[in-house]
């Protein structure tokens, strides 16, 4: 692009966001030069903060005129490298987008903008008596419209399912400016494609997502949580079936901890005391909720009872009230708080079958280790989710490693027909491992989609594809 262009169409793009949605220079903070998983610290051209969706459709219109590049943004919490901006682009950041527009309590759905976070939405429901189920650790700072472009997964989705489940209507932006109205709050809707689901888990690269009407459910009156020494992994997906066949609906979560993960909690998240002195291989955080108080705590009990008669869990111990219960998931989430404890540290998101889940902690580990006899390693995921992450550190900064170390992560995931990511997305971390887990035709057709959405390829270039 001339200087001469550059300087309109800068021009035209503070016009449409008046000096309220557009900052430049060192006026823009850093948090918006990178992720979470700060990849690249680039300052974007300018930074925009549309108001609403109009706004949106005059900046996109005008970019694609200009064949001017884009990097969407929500939170920054982003594991893959997607919403940090690439030298020249623009980014564009929905933190003023942040109306809750109805609670609909006879739907039982709620209108939301794309820059709502999600722990507000949360709050929302329950003080209307009701659920948003989509829970993860960065509640309090992603927001929705990240939440769905990347189709988040977290803690709860064994019960509720991913973001893309929890969906009933949206309003999304395309490339040239052209709005498409899709808020509809119809649980049933048969009418020819379903194409909300274009633009949730595309990661901004086929529209911008600017509102949706996300399901709310019942709130859940009774909580218990159980935290579970196994003494190997067949147990432990023996310990899912009994839990899903014999708890049902009120199944919630069910986390495993791996001993070298537990481990390193012990040894280096200094808020967070092990409530289980075990030798155990294998940790799992089984959690129940329903509707029925007593009953279902008495149902909690019976079914951690015969799966010990079992033999499947060696060690248990149990947590009914809250207090108890925000102790027990403390270990859990001490998993996540390890990175910033030990420093640099190369982190995976993948998907298995449960059945291959045992073997791929010990055959990870063994090819890893072959290569960094001393490297750090801990395993721990969403196991009813089939959805496991991986922790390597092998020294201070390592980050040229990281292709060497994909290649043998998703190697194994190949070969075991996983999937490369299963809740963080793509991103640029993890372009050059696609095809481990799409196929060809599966390629063709989505650049084929890119291709028609976005002829001149302004939304978040080289994410993805
Ligand atoms: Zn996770």
């Amino acid at each position: 692009m001339s200087d001469q262009d550059k300087a309109a169409l800068l021009d035209t793009l503070r016009d449409i966001v008046g000096p309220a949605g557009c900052l430049e220079g060192p006026d823009i903070e850093p948090r918006h030069y990178q992720d979470v998983l700060g990849a690249r610290a680039e300052a974007p051209m300018i930074l925009l903060r549309p108001a609403n969706t109009e706004e949106v459709s005059a900046i996109l219109k005008a970019c694609h005129a200009y064949l001017q590049p884009v990097a969407v943004q929500g939170g920054m919490t982003g594991l893959v490298s997607a919403a940090a901006p690439r030298q020249g682009e623009v980014a564009i950041s929905l933190e003023r987008m942040r109306r809750i527009i109805e609670i609909d309590p006879y739907t039982a759905t709620m209108t939301v903008e794309a820059g709502v976070p999600l722990q507000s939405i949360q709050e929302e429901a329950e003080a209307h008596g009701l659920l948003f189920p989509l829970d993860l650790g960065a509640r309090g700072s992603c927001t929705i419209g990240g939440n769905l472009s990347t189709n988040a997964g977290g803690n709860r989705v064994i019960r509720y399912g991913m973001t893309r489940d929890l969906v009933l209507g949206l309003e999304a932006v395309l490339a040239d400016g052209t709005v498409i109205d899709g808020l509809n709050k119809l649980r049933k809707n048969n009418t020819g494609y379903d194409l909300k689901q274009l633009f949730i888990g595309s990661e901004g690269t086929l529209g911008l997502i600017t509102r949706a009407v996300i399901k709310l459910l019942p709130k859940p009156s009774s909580q218990a949580v159980a935290l579970c020494a196994v003494s190997d992994f067949e147990r432990v997906a023996d310990l899912l079936v009994h839990c899903q066949a014999k708890l049902g609906a009120n199944l919630s979560a069910f986390e495993v901890i791996w001993r070298n993960t537990w481990e390193l909690i012990d040894q280096h998240v200094e808020h967070v005391s092990m409530p289980l002195q075990s030798e155990q291989p294998f940790f799992v955080l089984v959690e129940s909720m329903g509707s029925h108080g007593d009953k279902d705590a008495e149902l909690f009990l019976q079914v951690l009872e015969s799966a010990s008669e079992q033999g499947l869990i060696s060690d248990v111990v149990v947590a009914g009230d809250s207090e108890r219960i925000r102790k027990l998931w403390a270990v859990r989430d001490a998993a996540a708080e390890i990175y910033p404890v030990l420093g640099y540290m190369h982190t995976f998101d993948v998907s298995l079958n449960v059945g291959d889940m045992g073997y791929f902690g010990e055959e990870v580990e063994k090819r890893l280790r072959q290569q960094w006899p001393e490297a750090i390693i801990g395993l721990f995921g969403h196991i009813g989710d089939g959805n496991v992450h991986i922790l390597v550190r092998i020294g201070p900064d390592t980050r040229e490693l990281h292709l060497q170390i994909d290649e043998i992560v998703y190697g194994l995931i190949q070969e075991l027909k996983g999937s490369v990511s299963a809740e963080h997305g793509i991103g640029m971390l993890k372009k050059p491992f696609l095809s481990c887990s799409r196929s060809t035709e599966e390629l063709a057709l989505m650049r084929s989609l890119k291709q028609n959405l976005d002829p001149q390829g302004i939304l978040n270039p080289g994410r993805v594809l």
